[in-house]
């Protein structure tokens, strides 16, 4: 696991500032949320943490080192997002163990870390199947193993589960707790979805139009909400 730091990290597309001057400290093994209406800027502000899109102004620093010309692959972190993007052609073996198998690791050896990661997401019992013959919240729980198989050091999720029912949503958010407990690893969580952020967060960041309104645990900005915009994203009686 390792720390993230945003510093002065700005986003612009075209002449239009989405991200504005945002700085940030998540610490080794912390789950923050990101929370803020839709185009605030959350799922860009993660891009940036991952490397898939650049910077504009500002550093991003992974574990204490600025990784501003350091690609997405090579960052150490594994990224879910809310569709789930698994090879249709590939049974759940294959998809979870791909990344390995393209990293030219031994056969034997990707068979061992799939098996431990599917039974740790509770889907070895699903090895043969292909995605289609699959319910929404397995295939999200495939497509959090075919992240987890590489170890990241910091998991980023962009509304993972926003595709699914309110029953699923409910059992993959203790599961997404339980896998935190476990691995301990950097989680950084985008949801618009107010109790995936209270009951899953260490610190919850509030964004708005491009800038961090406030961060603060789930208790703080409820009792403490720095205004009306925060109070109104926490459902605070403020
Ligand atoms: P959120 O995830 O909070 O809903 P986004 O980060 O997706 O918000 O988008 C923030 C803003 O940036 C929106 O106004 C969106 O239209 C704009 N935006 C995002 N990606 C691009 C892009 N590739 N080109 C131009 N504008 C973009
Ligand atoms: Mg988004």
């Amino acid at each position: 696991m390792a720390s993230v730091e945003l510093r002065g990290v700005s986003k612009s597309f075209h002449t239009i500032d989405v991200i504005r001057d945002v700085d940030l400290r998540i610490e080794d093994g912390e789950f923050v949320v990101f929370v803020g209406p839709s185009g605030c800027g959350k799922s860009t502000l993660l891009r940036m943490v991952a490397g898939l899109i650049p910077v504009t102004r500002g550093e991003v620093a992974i574990d204490g080192e600025a990784v501003t010309d350091v690609p997405a692959s090579a960052r150490g972190v594994a990224f879910v997002f809310q569709s789930y993007a698994l090879y249709p052609h590939m049974n759940v073996e294959r998809n979870i163990g791909f990344a390995l198998e393209t990293a030219g690791q031994r056969k034997e050896a990707i068979r061992a870390k799939v098996k431990e990661v599917a039974r740790l997401l509770k889907v070895d019992h699903l090895l043969g199947r292909r995605p289609r013959e699959l319910s929404g919240g397995q295939r999200q729980r495939v497509a959090i193993g075919r992240a987890l198989v590489r170890k990241p050091e910091v998991f980023l999720f962009d509304e993972p589960l926003s595709n699914l029912d309110t029953d699923l949503r409910a059992e993959m958010r203790v599961e997404i707790a339980r896998l935190h407990k476990e691995l301990g690893t950097t989680m950084i969580y985008v949801t618009h979805d107010q109790v995936e952020a209270m009951t899953l967060a260490d610190r919850i960041v509030v964004l708005n139009a491009g800038r961090i309104e406030q961060v603060g645990s789930p208790s703080e900005l409820y009792h403490a909400p720095a205004s009306r915009f925060v109070a109104g994203f926490i459902g605070s009686p403020r």
